[in-house]
């Protein structure tokens, strides 16, 4: 049971000892027997049976020891963030952060007597510049949102271990699939298991990953924080990481065949693809990525994004990612809404751009549907 798919399928599966079933028994009590046992259990304690069953997959999908499952993306960011980072401490962050992590650093970290600083191109000479005597831990995020922006992830790694700070990944865009961090000398891996993990754009949760000893440190501080997933929830995410490998290998075909078609057509004036050997992380990604994954921006000539996108027929526009349908998405209307000229600029970004989440459609289908669209 090494491989990624079998894991998928099995690993940590709860035995069904009455009756033999195959799938694991969802266990929603929240108060448990105590007498003839060590084991406290209770949902926000972390270690009720469905909660293990995903940090169990998960940990061995990432090449990790342990892992913590959370109510969403934020909560295990913000809980991880705040296990290392106290008064008097100091935080490096990449460009190009997840529209709430760049909320929550710039809102929150203040409030707490955290230092942070966001560096304003992620090359490892700007990382190294901005660590301090009191720098705790350095923060990346590769692809990025929405340009899908690579950092180079060894080098992030060695740096930070050479400094003896914590190196944190946000790797939801790549999933487990595409990208596993640990194996380039990263600490903790997060994922926001709203997206790929879950993959049918219908459940909420987060999920961090890393060594037993930090995710200890982790769970101490999210007891008391309380973000802990309810076990209905935990249920259906093991469903679908069930089928992870199959869903994102799909998307990473059609991404790639979409990217290629968009990067040909007249109307379209640039894509963004790591896949593509016209960008910038090439190189990089084709090093530390398995699959260049489900997510492409494209931008077009002078056309009217609004009509364009209400032209589609399948794909539909709406916020989010990773799901099984295919969706689009402008960044200036949405997860990078509440930034002003000067701060699109310097992101790279435009109204002319289109983020799109590829979904596991037929991709002539969603060829046909972009297509007509232009038209
Ligand atoms: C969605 C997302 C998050 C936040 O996850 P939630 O589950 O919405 O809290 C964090 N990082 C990235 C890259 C995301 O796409």
């Amino acid at each position: 049971m090494a491989l990624k798919s079998t894991i998928c399928v099995h690993h940590g599966t709860l035995k069904d000892k009455e009756y033999g079933g195959v799938v694991s028994p969802i266990y929603p009590s929240t108060s448990y027997g105590y007498l003839d046992t060590e084991d406290r259990l209770y949902p926000r304690y972390f270690n009720i049976p469905n909660q293990e069953v995903i940090e169990k997959k998960l940990a061995k999908l990432e090449n990790a020891e342990a892992a913590l499952l959370l109510s969403s993306g934020m909560a295990a960011i913000s809980t991880t963030l705040l296990t290392f980072l106290k008064k008097g401490d100091h935080a490096v962050f990449q460009k190009g952060l997840y529209g709430g992590t760049f909320n929550l650093i710039g809102k929150e970290l203040e409030n707490f007597g955290i230092e942070y600083t966001v560096i304003q191109s992620n090359n490892i000479e700007n990382f190294e510049k901005a660590i301090k005597a009191n720098t705790q831990i350095v923060y990346i995020e590769t692809p990025s949102n929405p340009l899908l922006g690579i950092t180079n992830i060894k080098a992030v790694a060695n740096l930070a271990s050479s400094k003896g700070i914590i190196s944190i990944i946000d790797n939801t865009f790549a999933s487990p699939v595409n990208q596993n961090p640990v194996d380039h000398g990263i600490n903790v891996v997060i994922h926001s298991a709203t997206k790929y993990l879950g993959g049918h754009s219908d459940i909420c949760a987060g999920i961090v990953v890393s060594s037993h000893k930090i995710i200890n440190q982790i769970k101490n501080l999210g007891v008391n924080f309380g973000g802990s997933l309810n076990a209905i929830t935990c249920y259906l995410l093991e469903r679908s990481i069930k089928t992870l490998m199959v869903r994102v290998e799909k998307q990473n075909q059609n991404t790639k065949i979409i990217a290629e078609f968009l990067e040909k057509h007249s109307l379209v004036r640039k894509v963004f693809y790591p896949g593509l050997e016209s960008h910038e992380g090439y190189d990089i990604a084709k090093k530390q990525m398995k699959g260049f994954g489900g997510m492409l921006t494209f931008e077009v000539k002078e056309i009217d994004l609004v009509m364009f996108q209400k032209k589609f027929k399948l794909i539909s526009s709406s916020m989010s990612l990773g799901g099984v349908d295919t969706i689009v998405c402008a960044p200036t209307k949405t997860s990078h809404r509440n930034l002003n000229k000067e701060e699109l600029l310097n992101e790279g970004i435009n109204e002319f751009q289109l983020r799109m989440s590829v979904g596991i459609e037929d991709v002539e289908d969603i060829i046909l549907d972009i297509e007509q669209a232009f038209k």
